[in-house]
């Protein structure tokens, strides 16, 4: 148990990132990484867009 370095999916590319390099974000109470600031950013605006109206703060914001 000395490595735990599990290698989590970027959500936007694909691509398997290092969680402990890697850019992070909250939604839903997950935590999702990210291989570069372009991924983060595109899956909050995607989040954003796609999100059910009516629910405000919280997710992704
Ligand atoms: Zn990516």
């Amino acid at each position: 148990m000395s490595k735990s370095t599990a290698a989590v999916k970027d959500p936007v590319c694909g691509m398997t990132v290092d969680p402990t390099t890697a850019l992070h974000a909250e939604c839903d109470g997950k935590t999702y990484s990210f291989c570069g600031e372009h991924c983060r950013e595109q899956f909050l605006s995607t989040h954003v867009e796609v999100k059910p109206k009516g629910k405000s703060g919280g997710c992704c914001s």
